[in-house]
């Protein structure tokens, strides 16, 4: 599993504990919610910079690989070890894909806003608040989501 990836799902998992608990553990977890948002930010931004660091860290990889002449040889059965017909490039990094990346992010913002329109209509949150904090992690609110 990516870490981008598994960071997101985890913020993610979490907050959508919290939303579908009793009342008094969302009013536990409400406690927290500038942290939690923070979390959700943070997690934005890692999952932002992904591309960058993906580059960075495939370019060194190249650079390494061309200067150093390195091979790599996976055990082959029928050569009984290196693979005669193997020229042991090594393959490159795997890169998660732009879409599972904008899913992941997506996933991840809708569960901090479903956690925060649930502490709305527990009036834990004021209209002024729910949008700040809306705003905050780049979500808009549904007036259906608030009944
Ligand atoms: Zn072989």
């Amino acid at each position: 599993m990516m870490y981008t990836i598994e960071k997101a799902n985890m913020v993610a998992e979490q907050l959508r504990r919290f939303t579908s608990g009793y009342a008094h553990h969302v009013v536990g977890q409400f406690a927290n919610v500038d942290f939690w948002l923070n979390e959700v930010k943070e997690t934005q931004r890692i999952i932002d910079q992904y591309n960058t660091r993906f580059k960075d860290m495939s370019d060194a990889q190249k650079d390494w690989i061309k200067n150093h002449g390195t091979k790599v040889f996976d055990f082959c059965p029928l050569c009984g070890g290196k693979c005669d017909l193997s020229d042991g490039k090594p393959s490159p990094p795997t890169r998660i894909s732009s879409s599972e990346m904008k899913e992941t992010r997506r996933e991840l913002v809708d569960s901090a806003y479903y956690f925060l329109t649930r502490c709305y209509r527990m009036e834990l949150l004021n209209n002024e608040e729910l949008k700040q904090k809306c705003d905050s992690i780049g979500t808009s609110i549904d007036p259906n989501d608030l009944k």
